[in-house]
């Protein structure tokens, strides 16, 4: 049988710089390869009459050649090829570019086919640089052929054809782990099947089968994942009780400004599990600027009063300075001690949080990921709130769990997840929802706008800027590639530096700066020193400066809603009108059914039901920005009924078979191990 793990380079058609790009996209060894999943698909396998061809679309045409093939030297380095073609509906006039070898492609009254985008001009049909095949061949043409995620280095018909020898080499040799009483009673095909036919269906049929076996083994084994990380927790029964003592109304009452209807209600929640003795597993979802900071600071004043530390964690160093300054400024006043933990902090200081925060000195540890380190180390624990929990993996939230006795534990988050999915996936969490905003925000003005505004966009900015506002532009993930995302950056911030807005001060910031620097401009962008910020989105998460009051997007097609959704929350977060600018460049139906959604509404679970239900599966830009898990082939929109029969299976499993230990389901338990050894992220 063969190894999975054996790296790329051993299938046929792989060079050292194929194998740099495949690494590009995340493959590295033959499992990789064939888990690389279509994002969608051709079918070239029926032609169409000639005379039946629309317009833009792309088609088969199964054709005879009734011309030569003429060669026309349009200029230096551009030559055009033309062929007539003809089948017994009519004509079609096809081109091709520079490839002389077409001069001896093809005979002369013998049948082809050719794929390609058809162009109607007048009674004219034409196709440009179309793929072909003889009647002998099938290369191109003749079957359903799949369009794989790829980027310019690792062209489409190189990338099909490597896969192709990938799963050739496979041989139907794939061992199948899923266990029969599943595959037969849920109707699963068998895994060499599933493998084969997602990369070559068949027919469309034979990919549907396909799709739903990888689409159900992956979804349960995200639930059985999830199963096993719950009855880890499920054992630490009996949690803290704070004193019924220890009123959060003193706090409230002290509050400049009145608490919404919803954060008094989820106060008062999360107040109740506190004095409760079970330990309180809680998710706080409110969308962006709904005001989740003060309540985490009224529950941290109740733990640190009741005699307990806690311990705040955010996804960056950005967001962890930030809450730093508002915990000091509301809760200093009470005698509670807070401390900041990031990776910048100097060793000498961070020895003498360590010491302060063993002997009780610290009140409330805020900071990032450093604070999961071992040697971090609380004298008494009793409460963790992470923010923006989507950044963290599960597996971290269980770590610094571990630092206390059983803490209480609040999760929160500003992606609004639709009800029915948030229960799935934090199934073991109680949900509080703050869905209501503080009132007399101004509601963000949102503009979808192409090239031709750019002239008026800019003095817009200018506009606000000269009343004293400053700007946020954010540029797009080019790649999952730091680098040249940081090029895309100082790209831009060039143009805006010295071509637009050579006047203003102009900075940038992006994720490959080291945090100290990225803190910097952040503290000069805050003190409103700068003028325009660009940066990717970095600045994404939690980020507070209400002079701010403009975002502008650029290629905003590129972004999900979700994302989009968050960026835009980055603004309208003081007194002034705020407005956010999306730039989009595509004329696709979907970046344009996105833009209309985004400005036709500012309602985060309205956003995030349109955008599930967008996505493609297996899109390039995953569910990664949505905090949901990744998956590589599910679409947690579109399969949702399979994804309703995997939570009753696992049910089952949970009653008769938890933790994977019988015969029964041991190829089960080899595929939860294999995919989540040692991170399960979500
Ligand atoms: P998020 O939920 O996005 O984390 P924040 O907690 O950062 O939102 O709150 C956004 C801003 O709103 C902060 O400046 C905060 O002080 C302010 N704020 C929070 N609650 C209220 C309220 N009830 N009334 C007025 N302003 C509020
Ligand atoms: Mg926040």
């Amino acid at each position: 049988m063969i190894d999975l793990n054996n790296d790329v380079k051993y299938i046929k058609g792989v060079g050292p710089n194929r194998v740099e790009a495949l690494n590009k996209l995340g493959i590295y060894n033959i499992k990789d390869i064939i888990t690389y999943y279509p994002r969608a698909y051709e079918d070239r396998s029926i032609p169409k009459n000639i005379s039946e061809c629309e317009d833009g679309e792309d088609a088969l045409i199964d054709a005879i050649v009734v011309s030569k093939m003429t060669e026309v030297r349009l200029k230096k380095n551009m030559t055009m090829y033309k062929l007539t073609v003809r089948d017994e509906t009519g004509a079609c006039n096809i081109t091709w570019f520079n490839q002389p070898y077409l001069k001896r492609q093809f005979v002369y009254g013998e049948r082809y086919n050719f794929y390609g985008r058809v162009h109607i001009k007048g009674s004219r049909v034409e196709m440009n640089s179309p793929v072909f095949d003889s009647k002998e061949t099938s290369k191109h043409t003749g079957k359903i052929v799949p369009i794989y995620p790829t980027t310019y280095n690792m062209p489409q018909n190189t990338l099909r054809s490597i896969i192709e020898n990938a799963v050739a080499l496979l041989d139907g040799g794939l061992e199948e782990l899923m266990p029969e009483y599943i595959t037969e009673k849920y109707h699963l095909c068998d895994i060499n099947n599933a493998i084969k036919n997602i990369h070559q269906p068949d027919s469309f049929e034979s990919f549907k089968y396909a799709r739903r076996r990888l689409v159900f083994e992956e979804l349960l084994i995200m639930q059985l994942a999830l199963l096993n990380l719950k009855s880890s927790w499920k054992k630490e029964q009996k949690g803290i009780k704070y004193s019924s003592n220890i009123k959060m109304s003193d706090v409230i009452n002290d509050l400049p400004f009145k608490l919404t209807k919803a954060q008094i209600k989820v106060l008062e929640e999360i107040d109740n599990d506190m004095e409760s003795e079970k330990s309180m597993n809680r998710l706080l979802q409110g969308d962006v600027g709904s005001g989740k900071t003060v309540v985490a600071m009224i529950a941290a004043y109740k733990a640190v009063k009741s005699g307990y530390q806690a311990a705040i964690m955010a996804p960056t160093s950005i967001l962890a300075t930030q809450h730093l300054e508002s915990f000091t400024n509301l809760l200093n006043k009470y005698g509670i001690k807070s401390e900041l933990l990031i990776s910048s902090v100097t060793k000498k200081k961070k020895e003498e949080i360590l010491e302060k925060l063993q002997k009780g000195e610290i009140d409330i540890l805020i900071g990032t990921h450093a604070i999961l380190e071992e040697n971090v180390v609380f004298k008494n624990l009793g409460l963790v709130v992470t923010d923006e929990q989507h950044r963290f993996g599960v597996r971290q939230r269980s770590k610094i769990v571990a630092k206390g006795t059983n803490p209480d534990v609040l999760v929160m988050t500003a992606t609004p997840i639709p009800r029915t999915l948030a229960l799935i996936l934090y199934g073991d969490l109680d949900i509080s929802i703050i869905d209501e905003l503080p009132p007399n925000r101004k509601q963000i003005e949102t503009y979808a706008v192409t090239k031709s505004m750019e002239d008026r966009v800019n003095s817009f900015v200018r506009k606000q800027i000269e009343g004293g506002r400053q700007a946020y532009v954010v540029c797009p993930l080019v790649e999952e590639n730091e680098e040249i995302n940081a090029k895309s950056v100082i790209e831009i911030y060039e143009k805006y530096k010295n071509e637009i807005f050579s006047d203003l001060v102009v900075e940038y910031m992006h994720g490959k700066m080291k945090p100290k620097e990225k803190d910097e401009i952040m503290e000069r962008f805050k003190n409103g020193d700068i003028d325009i910020l660009v940066s990717t989105t970095v600045i994404e998460v939690g980020v507070n400066v209400p002079n701010s009051s403009i975002m502008i997007v650029e290629n905003a097609e590129r972004f999900g809603l979700a994302q989009l959704h968050q960026l835009r929350g980055r603004v309208g977060r003081g007194e002034y009108q705020s407005y956010c600018i999306l730039k989009y460049n595509s004329n696709s139906d979907v970046a344009r059914k996105r833009m209309k959604i985004m400005t036709s509404t500012t309602d985060g679970f309205i956003i995030a039901e349109k955008d599930l239900e967008l996505r493609g599966s297996g899109e390039f830009f995953g569910t990664k920005q949505h905090g949901l898990p990744e998956f590589k082939i599910a679409n947690l929109f579109e399969d949702m009924d399979i994804l309703k029969e995997v939570q009753n299976l696992t049910m089952q499993i949970e009653n008769n078979d938890p933790k994977l230990e019988l015969d029964l389901n041991k190829g089960l338990k080899k595929l939860v191990d294999e995919k989540f050894d040692g991170h399960i992220e979500m």
